[in-house]
This record gives structure tokens, sequence and C-alpha cells, in this order.
């Protein structure tokens, strides 16, 4: 190490091997970085650094290393040491919006530099005029694995010359096994594309993400064009369909895996990814058909249309075509560009939290494909390629909302041109995004507006952004001709209380603007031209369901016990804190399911023993008493959390997931039960195992449980219970049963297994039904083996929260549900309805049936709903 370079420095330290020391890229004083101009610098979101307000107009390089990146614009690089550190010097302050005007860079993406070589000329009164402020940065974007341990006092400094920083490599960040530091290195592959569609959009999105893991860039390369692995939307557009070959290309110090990675991922073909059918359209779920009460009926003289219910509900309103009314922003900026930008980063970073929670929620519900097109959303609204254009836009005087709309418009005609149908999918998705950060940037659809009382919306399909705009005070049911009774409209129609009828078919078009319509969702029917004596029996229908959900809301909080006084616990599935509070506001009796996979889904790293401790007691303290069921973490086949990358398997459904991960990274379960034990007060916490198959599984974890709690000086006992998903469990159950507390089934996947119909197969959607025999009777198996060790079981899967299946449930012999928390009113009620002998009964002779919707019929009878 140069010792040289020491006496220049704050605090100067002996520099060790391993170390790195930067000379200065720029000619000037030093600012210190929280007096750089720009939060973005200041607040160290692109890490740790210094400034330098350059009197001289030439960025030299401050240490040897390769360009991994060179702004187009010419106004920023970053360099990458052979230690591994990530040097970015940024020229001035919003220095993007000069579009290049003024920078000449000197090198190219890509290559070798040593210390003082010249990387950018760029002419300082240009700068100055343009810009808003000259003071540049030197920050070092992985300041994760690296410290600044030493910087250059105040004063002037010179280009290649004078030290700036020294760094030291992060203890955790470790060298290779040699001792010695990787080296950054180049790695190629060619693949032939062999699946239908080719580089379509969720390999190329789980490409990208696969890459997340590893320190490379990566691009890929298809004849004459190429596209960078961050592009989603640069990659659909190469055009590479079924046959072609292409280069993937890396570069940095873990290249080759990362190249591997992208081929994996490239060549994989996910369940449910065939031909990237569109997942929205998913076929109605024949189970909602139903014939009309004569209490609601529409006259002879109406006209009905047939659809299927979405969110169930009575209304009587005027319909309204919804349209795609056009959002049409003004083309010039009304403030100056660097507010226009602002603008524009805070409106994509909004809709990014809204995609965020969507996928959440979609995700918490196993609502899969669902949050599949939320996280495709995602992948595409942080897409470089759209990014940049709009920013270019707008440094030419275009206004945030123009230069995002022309954007959005370029790449879709740019899909267009390539001869791929499956590509108008992507089109649709990035006009959402159009419309999202459209509205998030203040503009309106003039249509809302406009919305008489009692409105009933009508269009084709609408899409989750339309909703979100919606005055829900005006809107009383939504009707689509196409869509499903899963669809993301759907469940905020349900979460909003607006009834909704979806898969009417073309026919909707055809009833003018104007007409007046009864919308009896439950029953599926929409009558257009009603008497006004359908309409009186619509209005008191309405109003008697709207009783009866307040009658539900304000008994909530009360417990749940049949009349036969079997006591029913109904807790919540939750994910997050929020949810914890909407569980209690809701009545739930406790928390029968945290899914904590979802609460870390989008970190880039693993979570720490103590952010698992506070994350859990954060959420004991929020529930006031009640307890919580906490499982551990549940990834794997449908299930990804971004600081893991899990190997590719045939099969993953079949494969490494819930418990079974422990099996390659036992550290990360290791970790989450240290938090778990360590969350007070004891007793506040069960402890749930996801996807365990046998008794040896169990033993195993329960030991390390034991170890940890000892470990802590914990006395208490902990509960440790066992999800009921695996058929293997369900048969064993009598053997699960001695060693655990309690069971918990999880009937998605109990459904899924038992069936072998894939739960994110949007074809077979309609018949995987928890209501099965097959199903019920591994219910039965499971409650039957814990009752002969004293055990009790819980069912935490879509199942609970049923109304048709709640009264087998409880007939079986499950004395807890776990349900959305919105849901706990209307079940609780459910509950307090059923007498728990005529029960034990039914669900007897269920079992003996032959179909799932034999046993919907049994439950309707028996139980009629509400
Ligand atoms: C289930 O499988 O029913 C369950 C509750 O777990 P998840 O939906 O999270 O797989
Ligand atoms: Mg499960």
């Amino acid at each position: 190490m140069e010792r040289i370079l020491e006496s220049r420095l704050m605090n100067p330290v002996e520099p060790a091997a391993g170390d790195v020391v930067l000379v200065s890229p720029l000619t000037g004083p030093v600012v210190p970085l929280a007096d750089v101009p720009d939060p973005v610098f200041s607040e160290g979101m692109f890490g740790d650094g210094i400034g330098i307000d350059p009197l001289v107009g030439r960025l030299v390089a401050p240490c040897d290393g390769i360009v991994m990146h060179l702004a187009r614009t010419g106004h920023a690089v970053t360099l990458q040491t052979a230690e591994g550190a990530q040097v970015l010097v940024h020229i001035g302050i919003d220095t993007v919006e000069l579009h290049g005007n003024g920078f000449k860079p000197k090198v190219a993406q890509g290559a070798h530099v040593h210390r003082g070589d010249l990387l950018i000329e760029f002419d300082l009164d240009v700068v100055a005029c343009e810009a808003r402020s000259l003071i540049s940065v030197v920050a070092i974007a992985n300041s994760e694995a690296f410290d600044v341990i030493s910087r250059a006092p105040a004063g002037n400094v010179e280009a290649g010359v004078t030290p700036l920083l020294v760094l030291r490599p992060r203890a955790s960040a470790e060298p290779a096994a040699d001792g010695a530091w990787p080296v950054v290195t180049e790695a190629r592959k060619s693949v032939t594309l062999a699946h239908a569609g080719g580089l379509h959009a969720r390999p190329a999105a789980r490409a990208r993400q696969a890459v997340r893991a590893f320190d490379a860039r990566v691009e890929v390369r298809f004849g004459e064009h190429k596209a960078a692995i961050e592009s989603v939307v640069g990659l659909l557009a190469l055009g590479a369909g079924e046959g072609a070959t292409i280069e993937v290309v890396g570069m940095g110090h873990d290249a080759q895996q990362a190249v591997d990675a992208v081929v994996n991922e490239l060549m994989r073909e996910a369940p449910g990814e065939t031909g990237e059918a569109p997942a929205r359209q998913l076929s109605p779920a024949p189970r909602a058909a139903a014939s009309a009460s004569p209490a609601t009926a529409a006259s002879a003289g109406a006209r009905t249309l047939v659809g299927v219910c979405a969110a169930p509900g009575v209304a009587v309103g005027t319909l309204v075509h919804w349209g795609d009314a056009e959002i049409v922003p003004p083309e010039l900026a009304s403030g100056s560009l660097s507010a226009e930008s602002r603008a524009l980063d805070k409106a994509i970073a909004a809709v990014d939290a809204e995609l965020n929670s969507a996928v959440r929620a979609a995700s918490q519900r196993g609502a899969i494909g669902e949050a599949g097109i939320f996280t495709m959303h995602r992948v595409l609204l942080e897409d470089p390629t759209l990014v940049d254009a709009a920013r270019d836009l707008i440094s030419l005087g275009k206004s945030a909302g123009f230069a995002w709309r022309e954007a959005i418009r370029a790449q879709i005609a740019v899909l267009g041109k390539v001869e791929d149908p499956l590509l108008a999918e992507r089109a649709a998705d990035l006009r959402d995004l159009e419309k999202r950060v459209l509205r998030l940037l203040g503009y309106a659809n003039t249509a809302v507006r406009t919305l008489p009382d009692e409105a009933v919306l009508a269009a084709d399909e609408f899409t989750p952004s339309d909703l979100a705009t919606l005055d829900r005070k005006r809107v009383t049911a939504l009707v689509m001709a196409r869509g499903g009774a899963t669809s993301h409209a759907a469940i905020i129609a349900r979460q909003a209380g607006i009834a909704a009828l979806v898969a009417v078919g073309d026919a909707l078009r055809t009833i003018p603007d104007g007409t007046q319509v009864v919308v009896n969702a439950g029953e599926g029917q929409l009558a257009y031209a009603p008497s006004a004596l359908d309409i009186e029996h619509a209005r008191s229908e309405r109003q008697r369901l709207e009783g009866v959900r307040e009658a539900n809301r304000r008994t909530s909080q009360e417990a749940a016990t049949t009349r036969d006084a079997r006591a029913i616990e109904v807790a919540a599935n939750i994910a997050t804190l929020d949810d914890a509070n909407a569980a209690v506001d809701n009545g739930a009796d406790g928390v029968g399911l945290l899914r904590t996979e979802l609460m870390f889904i989008h970190r880039q790293a693993a979570p720490s023993v103590e952010e698992h401790r506070q994350s859990y007691q954060a959420i004991v303290d929020a529930l006031a008493g009640r307890t919580a069921i906490i499982r551990t973490l549940d990834v794997g086949a449908d299930k990804e959390v971004d600081y893991l990358t899990l190997p590719p398997e045939q099969n993953p459904a079949l494969g490494l997931r819930g418990v079974r991960l422990a099996q390659v990274r036992p550290d990360l379960l290791d970790d989450q039960l240290r938090g778990l034990v360590a969350v007070r007060p004891a007793g506040a916490v069960r402890i749930l195992l996801p996807m365990v198959t046998d008794v040896g599984e169990l033993v195993r974890l329960r030991a390390r449980i034991d170890n940890f709690a000892c470990e802590l000086g914990r006395t208490e006992p902990i509960e440790v219970g066992v999800m009921i998903e695996v058929p293997s469990a369900a048969l064993l159950a009598d053997q699960l049963a001695q060693h655990a507390d309690f069971f918990s089934i999880g009937t998605n996947d109990l459904t899924q297994y038992t069936l072998a119909m894939d739960r994110c197969q949007p074809d077979l959607a309609a018949q995987a039904d928890g209501l099965h025999p097959a199903v019920l009777r591994l219910v039965a198996a499971a409650v039957q083996g814990a009752e002969k060790h004293g055990k009790w079981v819980g069912v935490c899967g879509a199942l609970a929260g049923d109304p048709l299946a709640v009264p087998l449930l409880v007939g079986l012999g499950v004395t807890e549900l776990s349900v959305d928390p919105v849901s706990v009113p209307t079940i609780k009620a459910r509950v307090r309805n059923l007498d728990w002998q005529q029960c034990r009964q039914r669900a007897q002779d269920a079992l003996a049936l032959e179909s799932a919707q034999a046993v919907r019929a049994l439950s309707t009878a028996v139980w009629p709903l509400d």
C-alpha cells in the first residue's frame, strides 16, 4: 500500500492489504458530502463519499479499474476496482438534464483504466451556466461492502495526485478462498432459446432479478442488437423468438456466475408460463353460477345479461361506459427542468409503492398469478430505457407527464414492430403504467368527474389503476364484459364493498349509456330496463345486505361460538404491521398466520436476528395481548424473495421450499428462530413450520428451537405447530401430533398437492377446489391424528374464509379459522349461526360425496348464504 498518500488524509490510518486508496479525480476545493446541494448525495443515498467543486474541466481516474458504467450523457462514470469497490464520479448536480451538452467522454464502457487516466473532459462554463451546481461527487456505490476510513481535509485537491479517500472492505465482504480478491472478469455464453415464445417477459424479468445477486453487469446480444439485462423492454425489443441464438455477456467479479444464472433463467420454463397467456383472462369460476331467487329475480319485462360474481352485492343505478378516456398532459413544462424531473421521480416512486402493496396483498391471498402481473409492472416501471427516454424529453423542456407518456408510447411502438402476439399483453401493461404515473402526477381522467350518483360503471375490463381514482361514493357497481372473479379489480371491489360482475360478454357494450340497471352480483345478473317493482325489490335487498354487514361489524369484537356452545377462534392472516392493526380493528381473536416471507420480500439482504425480533415484536405489541402464530420462512416454488436466488429446479413446487430450504441455507432459518424466541412476553408467539413432511423434520427443528431458547436463557416453553399442507403430513398426523403443539392446515397447498393441480395454473383454478372430498378426508385425518394427543387444529388456507366451507371445517373438528382481516366479522357471524352437532353429521355426509360441486351443493342447501 502506498504510504505516500497517508499524510494528506484526515484521520490517517495505516492502510492494510485490501484497502483501496482513491486520488482525487478532479481539481478544486473539497466539499463535505453533507454540504453537497442535493439530498440524493448529501443524505448518502448513492453511498458514502465526498464532494469537490471543480476548477478544471478534466475528470481523471481516481484508481485503477474498469469502467463499469459511463452515462450516455457523459456526466458520470463508475469504476470498479480489482478489490470490488464501485466508485461513482458524478460531475455537477442535475447534469443529466444537460443531455450531454458540454461533456466529452474519453473512454468507453468496459475499458481498463489506470489512476490518472483522463476519463471525461467537460466545459466548465457550460456546466456552470446550465446546471444547478458544479459541485461534483465521488461516492462509493457499494458502501455496504466498503467503509471510508479516511478522507481528505478541507482545502484544494489536485486531479490524479492528491489522495482523497481510503476504503476498507467490510469484514463480511469475504475475499476469495485463496486469500486474493477476485479480479474483474468477462464471461460469454451463447444459447438457443428452446421454448415457445423465445425471450419473453417473465424469463427476462427473472433473469434481471437473478443477476442482482452477483457483482457483474450483463447484456444480451442478438444479431446486431444488444440490450442491458436491466431493461426488460429492451430485451423484448430484441425480438429473439423461439429457436433464436443469443449471446449473454457478463463483466465484473462474478461475470461467470451471473451469465450462468441468466442463461438458467432464460432457459427455464416456469410453471404456467408457456406462451405467457395473459393471466387476467381467467376462465370464470363455474361455482359462482346460481339461479335467481324469486325475491330478486328481474321481471319478465327486464332484459338480463348473465355473468360471474366477483364481489357480492345488489345495486340499482345508471350505466356509464367507463371508456378508456385518454389523459393528455400539457406538452411544455411549467416548472424548471429539475422540478419536472423530481416530479417524475416522485410519481414513479409512488407508483412503485402502490404496486409493491398490490404484490403483497395478492401474494398474501395466494393469488400468485395476480402478484406476478404487478411484479412485472414494477420491473417495467424501473426499466432504464423508459426512464432515460423520459428524462431526455424533460431535458428538452417537456412536462414530466408528456415525457412519460411519450416514452411509454415509443416503447409500445418498438414492441409493436416485433411480430409476437405475446407482446400485446406487455403493451397493455405499459399502458396501465402510463395511466398510473400520469394520475400520480396530478392529471385526471375527465370521465371521473362526470359520474352520476349511483353509477354502475361498465368496461371491457377495469385495471386496478382505473379503480384507484374512482369516487367510491358514487359508484354502486362495476360490470365487466371480460375479466375473472380473481382479478385484482375484483379484489379491490370486494374490499371497497362495491358489487362487481365479470365475464358478462360483449352484449354489455350494446346497452346505451344512461340506461337504468339492476345488478345482483351474487346471483350473476345484470337487468336493464327493469320495472319499478324490480327496482324496489333490488333496493330493499341492498338495504338488507348492508344491514347484515353492519350488524356483523358491530359484533365482531365478541367471541364466535356456535349455537350449541362450541367455541371457534377466528384469527387473521397477515403479512405486515398494518395488517395486524386491521386484524385488531376487525375483531380478530389473534393472528393465525403471519407469512414472514412476505414481510421481507423486497429486501436486498436477509434480515438479521435483531431485525427479525423487532419486526415480530412490533406485531405482538400491536396485537395487545392476542397471540400471533408466526410461520417460518416459506420461500421456494411460487414465492421468491429478492435477497435469495434459489437454485433452478425442474419442479420447484416439489423442491426446496418451506422448511426444506434449511437443507441448503440453515443460516436463514437459524437467524429467524433466534429472533422469534427473543420476542416478549413469552407465550405471545407460537412458531409454525411450513411444508413439514414427516416427524423426523419436526423433531430436528424443535430441538433447534429449544437450543436457541436455551442459549437466550429462556425457561418458558415455546409452542411449535406444523402446517398440514402436504398429504403425507395429514396421513401421519397422529405421529406429528406427539411432537407438535398444534396443527394449522394450509388448504391452498394441501389442495394443490392432493389434486395434483398447480395453484398457479389459471385453467385449473375452478377445479382446484379445497372442498373436494379428497381434501376434506385429509382434513378429517389431520384432526383425528391431533385429537389422539389432545392437540388442536386450525385452518389458515383460503378455505377458512369461504362461507360454504366454514360449517364443514367446523364439523370436522377444526377449532380455529384464520382469514383475511376484512373477512373476520362475516366468518364470526357465520359461526354463530351454526349448530355444531349438525355440522358434524353433515361433514361426515360430505366426506362420502364424489365431487367438490356436490359438497358445495350440500353446504348451500343446509346452510344457505345470507
Ligand atoms: C396454504 O398453503 O394454504 C397456506 C396458508 O400457505 P401459503 O398460501 O402461504 O402457501
Ligand atoms: Mg402453503
